[in-house]
């Protein structure tokens, strides 16, 4: 269609459009952002907003929906959470001066993987950018990078297209780019297709050479890594492209070894409920809300991250250990954690600043950062924190650059520039200079008015202000003949007459150019100090994670003291040692006395058979150990009196059951496949937890299942395993394997109640107590005494099967508790009233009769 049809303004959007056609255009008009055409029917339908027309193109009436310029975050999270990206189109000349139809310029892409925008991230959540540069051969590896812009954090590493899930499940990235063409299906994903230009190793390497100032890659490990520098620049040309910004604070890149972390797969950290719960956004009840005792939201956002990934280097934990034993028993501790509250995020806030668009507030507050560092810095060097030392000694220039901004900012600066008022009075001669004439010009229109007073002896003359006609000078009716000649007409009111003169008009010149000059002045220096504040940067960032690990070994100290915990000891041989352990998360969370219980794994007993009462603690048994084994891997202290460990490589769990129903998988299918991932992967550093495996079919097969797969953990693999079953022929594997152990966690009955124990000892349990904890769990009685009767029932059964007759799925004869309740139904109908005696004695007959034929077992 030719353009020539469409008005000037659509022709702007369609230019404007063609460059972002796969991405909501977001138009700004005055106080709103339009979309039009098919943008505005999406939007319409995912943000709920109604749906309109506005003029015509090529005959047809243009969809458009808008939202408020100044409630757009609402919206904008709205889209990102579902996962789509959005073209900011502003204003950039001025409407009241433009010929014709304003300029406008995308000033910024929001796409859910390059989040800056406090409003959109919220504090603990992290928007991370990640790109796949595939291998051309199967057997190669892969390139893979991620960023987190808002940390400005940039990692890559190699992985083989088998590892690549894992890798995704733990970096957890908001938005994937991936050459044209790639498969992703295999991986289950969802991704952002870049031409595979974008990822070509020649222009990659250049583009790289050029992005960090260098002329060869090799500093940053990149020089023979074609693939990784592939994924590297795609990532950087989107994530330029999205912040219209050079980036140029993205100076360095972090390898990550796999071998670095310890393994958990997103199921595993999903069932170890670690940093979230299934079901609940509100991260209640998580090992994360239970231990954390952090102070700044990047303290908790690095909390996380080292829950997430438990480090297998003992060394690095126990330099943690250290800096966390000192501060345990520090005196200034508590000053440390006060200190620590002050400190906001200074990490964001710093990446807003290396984008030129902090606020006054953040430069504010990155000042409040940097004097907090400074005295935590003190505090830290008089204890006994070497690793510590090490990182905060070399940081100079913080006294300068904090001082530059006291010097500065306005103790309490606005919110944005727009209006000016956050320079301090005294920092620049000028800026004062033009703000005392436009603060003064209060008491100059007092002298007017009363020189104009004294000269027309009008003594109710008044000079005021109004938005449409500029300073004035207000004279009753009945004076005005009494006015002088240079006085001027320019409004006529009900009882007065206002006037300008030459002066008047003279000073209101002055007044509203020296307003603009004001703001221009303050812009002007507003944006030196920027410049200024942004070379030290690279200080900041460092003081920001200074600042973070801090906070998080501050919180680990505060909760070894709160909870009792201790330090954990490392060995190189293969050992689980932990006694008394406590699930830090059930003690917690409920009001009861939590019972200590220990766990013991080696090489001579790796798998532990756990048996027990249903509601016994099992799983409470074998979580905990899991957990213990995590916090101890990222320097926290330990529930437990005592604690020592080898090292672990990864940590699986089949925990529950659960169906797919979306994946097209069912309850019993997800058990599988998480049981083959274990199989496939567990080596024998590995710490496997299987609750109830073989659950999810009948009988025969799940216990056939259970049995093997136990087996193959054993024998072949040798993994480190916690196995809670109610097959208590499970039980049985002890007396052919010596590596396997039985254990077992005790109830009593008492008063026809089970009570539970929650103490796990050697042997094995002979008794699940169902039925008790489905009549605690509210099953009517009725159901109840049914249920009792079938187990009487199965159970005869299988002791005459055990004497080589019968089948257990055989139909069950009546039980007794069923005629039990026919009868005492039949009497509950009985009107006794009505009956006579002799009838009543007849069915009392009636009844015995029926009782002596009664079906027995
Ligand atoms: P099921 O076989 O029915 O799955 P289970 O043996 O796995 O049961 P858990 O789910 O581990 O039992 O524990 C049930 C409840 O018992 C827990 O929610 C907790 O309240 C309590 N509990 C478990 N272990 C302990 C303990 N050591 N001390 C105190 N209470 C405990």
């Amino acid at each position: 269609m030719p353009m020539s049809e469409a008005t000037p303004m659509i022709r702007q959007y369609l230019d404007i459009k063609a460059e972002h056609h796969d991405v909501l255009l977001f138009y700004r008009m005055g106080d709103f952002y339009e979309l039009f055409f098919d943008d505005a029917k999406k939007a319409s339908e995912l943000l709920d907003i109604t749906l309109t027309t506005r003029g015509k193109y090529r005959g047809q009436p243009i969809p458009m929906c808008g939202v408020p310029f100044h409630s757009v975050d609402t919206y904008l999270k709205k889209l990102v959470v579902l996962g789509r990206s959005v073209a900011i189109c502003e204003q950039i000349g001025d409407p009241k001066t433009a010929k014709g139809t304003v300029d406008r310029e995308v000033r910024r892409v929001i796409t859910p993987g390059t989040l800056i925008e406090e409003e959109l991230l919220g504090d603990a959540n992290e928007s991370i950018l990640l790109a796949i540069s595939p291998a051309q051969k199967r057997r190669d590896l892969d390139g893979v990078a991620w960023l987190n812009l808002s940390v400005n954090e940039l990692r890559v590493t190699r992985a083989a297209t088998s590892e690549l899930k894992s890798l995704i499940e733990r970096v957890q990235p908001s938005e994937i780019l991936v050459p044209e063409g790639y498969d992703c299906d295999s991986l289950n994903l969802s991704s952002q297709e870049l031409d595979y230009l974008q990822f070509d190793p020649d222009l990659a390497g250049r583009a790289l050479q050029s992005h960090f100032g260098v002329s060869e890659l090799s500093g940053f490990g990149l020089n023979e890594e074609p693939l990784v520098c592939g994924a590297v620049a795609a990532l950087l040309s989107y994530a330029k492209d999205a912040c219209r910004q050079p980036l140029e604070f993205i100076t360095s890149v972090h390898w990550d070894y796999a071998t670095d972390h310890i393994h958990m797969d997103a199921q595993t950290r999903r069932d170890l409920e670690l940093t979230e719960r299934i079901g609940d956004r509100s991260q209640r009840g998580t090992l994360a809300s239970v231990i954390d005792y952090t102070k700044s939201p990047m303290g908790f956002r690095l909390l996380r991250s080292w829950l997430n990934e438990p480090l297998t280097d003992t060394s690095r934990i126990v330099e943690r250990q250290g800096t966390v034993q000192a501060l345990l028993s520090a005196p200034v501790l508590d000053e440390i954690r006060t200190t620590l509250a002050g400190v906001g995020d200074l990490h964001r806030m710093t990446t807003r600043l290396a984008l030129f668009t902090a606020t006054p507030r953040d430069l504010k507050r990155i000042g409040q950062g940097l004097r907090a560092f400074e005295s935590i810095r003190r505090h830290l060097m008089d204890l006994d924190v070497p690793h510590e030392h090490a990182q905060i000694a070399h940081i100079s220039n913080v006294e300068e650059v904090a001082a530059l901004i006291e010097r500065s900012l306005v103790d309490d600066p606005p919110a944005t520039i727009r209006e000016g008022g956050m320079i301090r009075p005294g920092y620049d001669a000028e800026l004062d200079q033009i703000r005392d004439l436009v603060h003064n010009s209060n008491e100059y229109l007092k002298q007017i008015e009363l020189n104009e007073q004294l000269k027309t002896k009008i003594t109710n003359l008044r000079v005021g202000y109004n938005r449409v006609h500029g300073y004035y000078i207000e004279v009753p009716k009945s004076a005005t003949f009494e006015i002088p000649g240079e006085y001027i007409r320019r409004q006529t009111l009900k009882n007065a007459e206002r006037y300008i003169t030459p002066e008047l008009r003279e000073f209101e010149e002055k007044i509203l150019s020296s307003k603009a000059t004001l703001l221009q002045r303050e812009k002007q220096i507003w944006d030196e100090l920027l410049n200024q504040l942004h070379k030290h940067c690279d200080t900041l960032r460092r003081i920001a994670e200074i600042l973070s690990r801090t906070d998080v070994l501050c919180g680990f100290a505060f909760l070894a003291l709160r909870h009792r915990l201790v330090r954990p000891n490392f060995v190189s041989e293969p050992l689980v040692d932990i006694k008394d352990g406590k699930h830090i998360v059930v003690e917690t969370e409920n009001d009861m006395q939590f019972v200590p219980n220990s766990t013991l794994l080696d090489s001579t007993r790796r798998v532990l058979i756990i048996t027990g009462p249903n509601m016994g603690g099992k799983s409470t048994f074998m979580r905990q150990t899991a957990l213990i084994v995590i916090l101890a891997y990222t320097g926290c202290f330990v529930p437990a009196s005592e604690a020592t460990l080898g090292p672990i490589d990864r940590i699986f769990t089949r925990v529950g059951a659960s169906d797919d129903l979306a994946g097209g998988r069912s309850t019993f299918m997800v058990e599988m496949s998480e049981a083959a991932n274990i199989l496939h992967n567990a080596t024998p550093n590995s710490l496997v937890l299987l609750d109830e495996i073989g659950r999810g079919t009948s009988t025969y097969d799940g216990l056939a299942l259970a049995w093997a797969i136990a087996e193959e953990l054993t024998l072949r693999i040798g993994a480190f395993v916690l196995f809670a079953t109610h097959y208590f022929e499970m039980t049985t594997l002890a007396l052919n394997h010596k590596n396997v152990h039985n254990v077992h966690l005790d109830a009593v009955e008492h008063n026809n109640e089970v009570v539970f124990l929650h103490t796990v000892h050697d042997g094995s349990a002979s008794k699940s107590y169902g039925i008790q904890v489905a009549k605690l769990a509210g099953i009517p009685s009725r159901v109840i005494r049914k249920a009792l009767g079938r187990l009487q029932s199965y159970e005869a059964r299988e002791k005459l099967e055990q004497h080589g007759s019968g089948d257990l799925f055989e139909d069950a004869k009546p039980d007794i508790s069923a005629f039990a309740d026919d009868v005492l139904a039949e009497i509950e109908q009985i009107d006794a009233d009505v009956m006579s005696p002799k009838d009543a004695l007849a069915y009392l007959y009636a009844l015995k009769e029926k009782i002596s034929n009664q079906p027995t077992e």
